[in-house]
């Protein structure tokens, strides 16, 4: 039995053991599922801190998790890690998570990002509970909080320069200075911080601190600032506010008055732990219980615990959203959903699928320390998939026209193919096939190198699903590149190899007069250094590949992809997986994202 689910579950537990008491570590067979990865999760440090939790009832049986996003940016794949962990905990254990934008720092979100976010966390397969939360939907809630903090002489307003904070703050090896304002009185402070939250003083004047110990070895300690003065419009409240609270105190207010039972977040905040619990130890808890959402009585109220977990890093991937704002905002790539960015929805239009990404958070797994993961091991998750799920289809990306000169000029048979050579229920396709035909170019060379298992002069291949053809002569343009082969099919070989010789390889292929003209996108990973954040290398952007995008335009496509919905994905035989893009697409052109090619370098690295 699974350790996530020994002691809450308890009920389950026992009968799942009577009827097997020898299942393995790894058998998942017998484990409920989640609603959204189809698959038991494995077990990790947090799923047992909070088994543990469970056992001793210390959040009387809750799991209250969040997901805490700022709405500066598109969400990445690492963000992908963060939801998976706090809605995959919060499903396995019965509990709840919610959605909760981190609106602290307006001058930088935006309503684009707040819907990007909703969106992307919906395809990816979870639902919030209740209400989108918005931490500026506390602020008066902050506010009250922070005035109780100056009240019981626990903060102060600072006025201090920025420049000036910088210096009396230390280093990390030498203490800080205590700020000449930090013994001001308390009707001083209220007063001020009365007249900042009126808008009196511009941005940067004053700052409201916590008084907590400017020598502290941990520098979030040194009187960290809890708001400052910024007049900005807010994307939620409007002109309401000429201050807003600081991160680190709006968080875990936030979590205490969304009474989060595990707060879970990146190692960085690993350091901030100590303000955190700081921030709420000092405050009166029977006003935090009347500020939360809270039903139980105040003594069953319990204070969140934050929990930090090594954050995803990915290879040949630049992961902050920083730079990915910057890759966007100086063009380096068509928006934020270009299919080559490490974003969710650029994923989502590259053809990855909610599953395979959600697979792929949980083979990457959840330790205490920092990693990186190879990007192989992401393109194995989609490769995955769709092996099992993507229809095959032929494309020819690089056209070279075959004509077969002894076959009838007007005759047009319809062969049939299977839609999936493993999996019968996918039916049946019908592909027209005639006398001109294209091949790929790299299909064809005049001079074969050895053992090359392609079409040549005099040597035969098979067509895919179609008759044996032999090259019998190849005509040139004036530079001397061929543009089309002159070949001869073998009637007696539809689905029957010929007596006594042997047929150098199979290639695809497509009816000339009936292929669809389409426009095929390749893409290749976005840098060509595996860090594109390693310190001896000046900037990140000088490791762009090149060539990360090759646009082919009158690539021919069966047929039968005419009605093709957008997003659905192929796999083009012998090329790779391709998905229609879901936004170029329309009825007159059809445009093929390059998903991932066919070569499976993690899943051979890992065998
Ligand atoms: P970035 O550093 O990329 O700009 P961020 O941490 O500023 O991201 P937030 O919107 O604050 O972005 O993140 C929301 C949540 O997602 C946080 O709890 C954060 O810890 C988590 N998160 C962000 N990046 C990663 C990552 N690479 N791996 C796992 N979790 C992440
Ligand atoms: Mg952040």
């Amino acid at each position: 039995m699974r350790n996530t689910w020994r002691g809450y579950n308890t009920s389950f537990a026992t009968c799942e053991k009577a009827k097997n008491n020898d299942m393995s570590a790894n058998d998942k067979s017998n484990t409920p599922s989640t609603a959204a990865t189809g698959s038991a999760p494995a077990s990790n440090f947090i799923r047992h801190i909070i088994e543990q939790d469970l056992q001793s009832g210390k959040h009387n049986g809750r799991v209250q998790t969040r997901f805490p996003p700022e709405p500066n940016g598109y969400l990445h794949i690492g963000h992908a890690k963060s939801i998976c962990l706090n809605f995959g905990v919060a499903q396995s254990n019965h509990g709840q998570c919610n959605l909760r934008f981190d609106d602290t720092n307006p001058a930088k979100e935006s309503q684009e990002f707040i819907n990007s976010i909703k969106a992307d966390i919906e395809w990816l397969g979870f639902q919030w509970s209740g209400e989108v939360r918005f931490a500026s939907s506390y602020f008066d809630s902050l506010h009250d909080f922070a005035v109780q903090l100056i009240n019981s002489g626990k903060a102060y307003v600072c006025s201090l320069s920025p420049d000036e904070a910088r210096e009396y703050r230390g280093t990390l090896t030498s203490p800080g200075k205590d700020s000449p304002y930090r013994d001001r009185s308390i009707e001083e402070n209220l007063d001020l911080f009365a007249r900042m939250r009126a808008g009196e003083f511009p941005d940067g004047a004053h700052s409201l601190r916590a008084k907590i110990d400017m020598a502290a070895p941990n520098i979030n300690l040194r009187d960290p600032v809890l708001y400052r003065i910024r007049h900005v419009e807010h994307h939620q409240t409007g002109n309401k506010w000429p201050i807003y609270p600081m991160y680190d105190y709006a968080h875990c207010i936030s979590d205490a008055m969304e009474c989060i039972t595990h707060s879970l977040c990146t190692l960085e905040f690993e350091d901030h732990r100590p303000l955190y619990e700081w921030i709420l130890e000092s405050l009166d808890r029977d006003s935090l219980h009347a500020a939360s959402d809270s039903a139980a009585p105040a003594a069953d109220y319990v204070l969140p615990r934050q929990i930090e977990f090594a954050r995803l890093n990915i290879n040949y991937t630049v992961m902050s959203k920083r730079k990915l704002k910057e890759l966007v905002t100086d063009g380096h790539v068509n928006g934020w959903d270009d299919p080559r960015m490490p974003t969710i929805s650029g994923l989502r239009r590259r053809g990855y699928t909610a599953e395979s990404i959600r697979n792929f958070c949980e083979r990457a797994g959840v330790a205490r320390s920092a990693g990186v993961v190879e990007v192989a091991m992401l393109e194995h998750s989609i490769r995955e998939d769709l092996d099992a799920a993507a229809p095959r289809a032929m494309c020819v990306l690089r056209p070279l026209k075959v004509t077969l000169t002894n076959y009838p000029d007007d005759k047009i048979e319809t062969l049939v193919l299977p839609s999936h050579p493993k999996d019968e229920s996918m039916g049946k396709r019908e592909i027209p096939f005639a006398k001109e035909l294209y091949i790929d170019a790299s299909d064809f060379e005049e001079i074969p190198p050895p053992k090359y298992k392609r079409l040549s002069p005099g040597v035969e291949v098979r067509l895919r699903g179609g008759y044996v053809i032999r090259c019998d002569e190849v005509i040139k343009d004036a530079s001397g590149m061929p543009v089309e082969l002159l070949c001869s099919y073998d009637p007696e070989t539809l689905g029957v190899n010929p007596q006594g010789r042997k047929v150098a390889g199979v290639i695809h292929w497509v009816p000339a007069q009936q292929a669809l003209d389409v426009e095929v996108r390749i893409y290749d990973r976005l840098f060509n250094k595996e860090n594109p954040d390693d310190k001896n290398i000046a900037d990140y952007k000088e490791c762009l590949n090149p060539e990360s995008l090759v646009v082919l335009q009158g690539c021919k496509a069966e047929p039968s992809l005419a009605n093709a919905a957008p997003e659905s994905s192929f796999q083009f035989e012998r090329e790779g997986y391709f998905c229609i893009d879901r936004y170029d697409s329309n009825a007159e052109k059809i445009v093929f994202n390059r998903t991932v090619t066919l070569r499976d370098s993690w899943a051979k690295m890992s065998s």
